[in-house]
């Protein structure tokens, strides 16, 4: 787009217009509305701005600007949902930016040509506990460093990365990526303590003398559901099932298997039932399609795998390689009722993903934190009805996901540190959002979503190899040159090369455009001919 010779560029004021004098009664001024992408992605990453950057081919700059929000991008172009890509203007033009595709071209680059993060700048003096080393205080810990702040991150676990290690599985995240992008973050300075959990917050807060505390514990407890079963049924908890394989010692599952639920870990239940040699692997969910939380790419993949699903069913009891499974029918309301309808399901064994529970007995008789629905309350700030004493990530109310953790992490860290300076915290900036209304679409050229490869369906029943690939380098330019910059001016020249009046001026690459009003008529053509609605009209002041 930048090299395309929109513009006959001419000096301002050099054609035959005058000084404008008084009778403009509107006149344009550049703007930096906010992408939907960028307001849809639960981590704040300016995702206009490092796809700009990488458009240009510079790569490390967009992945620096990337990490100023999330520290994680090889983890994010794997593991998250990408509601951002639901948000894309792009997506009426033909279809959404493949922006998560992007993020871990991004990610990979800086892992295998090993860029660091810049070092934190001088000790604060200041010390914060972070309770938990998933996703949430990881962020939290980046953040918190890069503030000056030291961090000590103390876990249960004997290793690093919460649910991203115990509950999602290789072959959506490789480890090998997964622990590099944990290891960078270390090297900031983090004291990282394992195998120790935290049974009292706030007495760990004081006996350690620290001057904060986040609560990052996630929800690490499967969601129990009584279903009466013979002695000799074999019964198995998804996450316990999950963590075998983690620590090498998968549980035994036989080769039927049935999982009862319809989120994403049921999903990842049945996948590496597949693979640990099931045959046949079935989801059995209460529910139908519109009403299961599982994504539609978890979704995909597994039914690509050979996944059965049993809609609208639900187990009844269980026993030793049988099922009985009881019809269900929706109310209007959309909620299960059983027919008494029944059947039987052969099943070796018969795995319970129906969710997770927070453990939240490190806060119990910590004076004003309150647990409501089994999570944390928070304030705005994250902080709980103690001072001092923050909290994110699984363990409060909100979208369970990597994405939304890491998110809480960054807020976390940057309200502990206005707290830790005794400021208020500042407010975000509330910015229009960039419409596809803003944009003059005739300007941009069709361009296919580039597709991302996948492993053969016959190989991935066998290994934990990573099913879904990533991009090359010149598909990932290409797919980071679809974006249409939405509200961020993108240099085109266009509004410099309409004025009829040559009022802009061009202030040289990256400094963008001014206007000079004593030339200015306040025609609007500009404003019309911006592709990326980077110009607005405001009324003259009288
Ligand atoms: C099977 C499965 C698949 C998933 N897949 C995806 C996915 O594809 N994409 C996505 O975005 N999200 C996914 N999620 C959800 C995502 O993993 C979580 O939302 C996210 O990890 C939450 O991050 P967190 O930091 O809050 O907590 P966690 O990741 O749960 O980390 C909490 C950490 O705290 C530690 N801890 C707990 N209690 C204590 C204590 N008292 N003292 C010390 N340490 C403690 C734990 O050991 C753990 O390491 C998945 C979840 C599961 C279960
Ligand atoms: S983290 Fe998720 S929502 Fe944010 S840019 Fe990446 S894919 Fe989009
Ligand atoms: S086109 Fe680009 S800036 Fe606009 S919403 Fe999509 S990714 Fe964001
Ligand atoms: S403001 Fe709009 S028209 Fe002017 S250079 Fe930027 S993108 Fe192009």
């Amino acid at each position: 787009m930048k090299d395309k010779p929109f513009a006959i560029t001419l000096e301002v004021g050099s054609s035959l217009a005058n000084k404008t004098g008084a009778w403009r009664s509107e006149r344009p001024v550049y703007v930096d509305r906010l992408p939907p992408c960028n307001d849809a992605c639960p981590a704040g990453e300016d995702i206009q701005g490092w796809l700009y950057r990488a458009e240009e081919g510079d790569y490390e700059g967009a992945w620096r600007l990337l990490v100023q929000e999330n520290p994680l991008p090889a983890i994010m172009g794997r593991v998250c949902y990408r509601p951002c890509e639901g948000a894309c203007n792009r997506a009426q033009l033909d279809e959404a930016v493949g922006i998560n595709a992007v993020e871990r071209f991004l990610g990979d680059e800086a892992l295998r040509r090993g860029w660091r993060f810049d070092p934190p700048p001088a000790d604060t003096g200041k010390r914060v506990l972070v309770v938990g080393g998933g996703p949430c205080g990881l962020s939290a810990a980046y953040h918190l460093r890069r503030f000056g702040h030291a961090v000590r991150i103390v876990d249960a676990d004997h290793r690093l990365g919460g649910m991203m290690q115990a509950g999602i599985p290789a072959y959506r995240l490789p480890r090998e990526v997964m622990a590099a992008e944990i290891d960078r973050i270390i090297e900031l300075g983090v004291e990282v303590e394992l195998g120790t959990r935290i049974g009292d917050v706030e007495r760990a807060r004081r006996d350690g003398g620290f001057d904060a505390a986040l609560v990052a514990v996630g929800a690490q407890l499967s969601h129990r559901v009584d279903i009466p079963a013979g002695d000799s049924a074999r019964i198995v908890d998804a996450l316990s099932l999950l963590r075998s394989v983690e620590d090498q010692a998968p549980i035994e599952v036989g080769r039927r298997v049935a999982v009862y639920g319809g989120g994403d870990t049921a999903f990842d239940a049945a996948r590496t039932a597949r693979r640990l040699g099931a045959t046949d692997a079935v989801v059995v969910y209460r529910r139908n399609r519109e009403r299961m939380p599982a994504h539609d790419a978890e979704l995909d993949e597994a039914e690509a795998e050979g996944i059965k699903i049993r809609w609208l069913s639900t187990v009844v009891h269980a026993d030793e390689g049988r099922l009985v499974i009881e019809k269900m029918r929706l109310d209007e309301s959309g909620f299960p009722q059983p027919t008494g309808e029944l059947e039987e399901l052969e099943a070796d064994s018969l795995v319970l993903a129906v969710g997770q529970d927070t453990d939240l007995s490190l806060v119990q008789g910590v004076s004003g934190v309150s647990v409501e629905d089994g999570v944390v309350e928070v304030g705005n700030d994250l902080m709980t009805g103690h001072p001092g004493i923050f909290a994110g990530g699984d363990a409060v109310p909100g979208e369970r996901s990597v994405t939304t953790a890491v998110g809480h992490g960054k807020r976390a860290a940057r309200r502990i540190d206005s707290y830790l300076k005794g400021e208020a915290g500042r407010p975000d900036a509330d910015r229009e959002l960039a419409s596809f209304e803003h944009l003059n679409t005739w300007y941009y050229a069709d361009a296919p979503r580039q597709v991302r490869p996948e492993l053969d369906v016959a190989r991935r029943s066998t290994t934990f190899d990573e099913v879904v690939g990533g991009l090359d380098e010149s598909n990932a330019l290409f797919e980071a040159r679809r974006c249409l910059s939405c509200g961020n001016c993108l240099e085109c020249d266009n509004c410099y090369g309409v004025c009829p009046d040559n009022a802009v001026l061009k202030l040289g690459p990256g400094q963008r455009y001014a206007i000079d009003y004593d030339y200015c008529k306040g025609c609007g053509i500009c404003v019309a001919e911006c592709p990326c609605g980077a110009i607005t009209m405001v009324p003259e002041a009288i």
